[in-house]
């Protein structure tokens, strides 16, 4: 069964008038219901996650400041929302369903987060509209608990995963690759095990032939017994953030591609959604819901 993660606090934590940003987070599962590729049975609300587990990925000041909403102004700025209580339970709550994720990704292949892929966030540091990591929470989690020993997290949105690049600089049971336009926030960059910068105005083509030679290659080599994917749809040529030139139905086969090469690898997948940022909401959600057509095709 395709299990998404999706809490109605992803799409309401922000006072009446600052939600558009929000708006996927509760479009796109009623996009899958109303095209009855799901049902609400496929739907999971998680539950806030205990403070233990975040204190695996994050600094002890760091997470106690963001919960009790004592950053410094520099530092919420960093962030980019303005600092709420409300925000900052959703942020736990989506680390949460990125972790459930993981364990119905190994019951049934693949697992989605509606929301998640908080990549900027760093072990002591906020970023980008990422406050916590969700995905570096996750594998730190199937880490400590032995439920893998080897990870790999594919990070294809257009930004690069700074934090968790970060988080996992010293762990070699983890293996971080993104791949991200050269020119784009965040303009200091950590470094991945493998970055791969692309230049601006990349081509359907020319993305695709990168993914569709790194992926089966870092497969063959980490041979990890989990994958995260970073499904970002900010490589679109429609983002305002982006400067990609990629059309909807390359970033489907961007979709394709990478979830075909965990199923046939029997590695199982959990998927948390990252950034896009068309000014036609459209657009995004569309590119969205192609990654769970995609799995649900390949899956179920
Ligand atoms: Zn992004």
């Amino acid at each position: 069964m395709l299990k998404i993660a999706f809490d109605p606090i992803y799409a309401h934590p922000l006072p009446e008038g600052h939600r558009f940003p929000m708006l996927k987070y509760e479009l796109i599962p009623a996009q899958l219901l109303h095209e009855g590729i799901i049902t609400k049975e496929n739907l999971f609300s998680p539950e806030p996650l205990d403070e233990t587990t975040i204190l695996l990925t994050h600094e002890d000041i760091y997470w106690k400041q963001l919960r009790d909403l004592t950053l410094s102004p520099k530092e919420q700025r960093r962030i980019g929302f303005p600092l709420t209580a409300r925000l900052v339970e959703r942020e736990i709550r989506i680390a949460k369903g990125t972790i459930g994720g993981c364990h119905f990704a190994m019951e049934y292949g693949v697992a989605f987060n509606v929301a998640g892929g908080t990549h900027h966030a760093g072990s002591n540091w906020g970023e980008g509209f990422c406050m916590l990591n969700d995905q570096a929470i996750a594998a730190n989690y199937l880490l400590k608990h032995g439920l893998a020993q080897s990870i790999l997290i594919i990070d294809l949105d257009v930004h690069q995963g700074n934090g968790t690049a970060q988080i996992f600089e010293n762990e070699p049971r983890v293996f971080t690759f993104s791949m991200h336009g050269a020119n784009n926030f965040p303009y200091r960059k950590e470094k991945s095990d493998l970055d791969i910068p692309l230049p601006d105005a990349m081509q359907d083509s020319e993305f695709l032939e990168i993914v569709e030679d790194t992926v089966p290659r870092l497969i063959n080599q980490q041979k990890p017994d989990f994958i995260f994917y970073l499904s970002g749809v900010d490589v679109l040529a429609s983002d305002k953030l982006g400067k990609l030139s990629l059309s909807r139905e390359a970033c489907k086969a961007r979709d394709r591609f990478v979830l075909e090469q965990c199923k046939q690898a029997r590695i199982p997948v959990q998927v948390s959604m990252g950034g896009g940022y068309s000014p036609h909401i459209r657009d995004i959600v569309e590119a969205h819901c192609n990654t769970y057509r995609v799995a649900n095709d390949l899956y179920f």
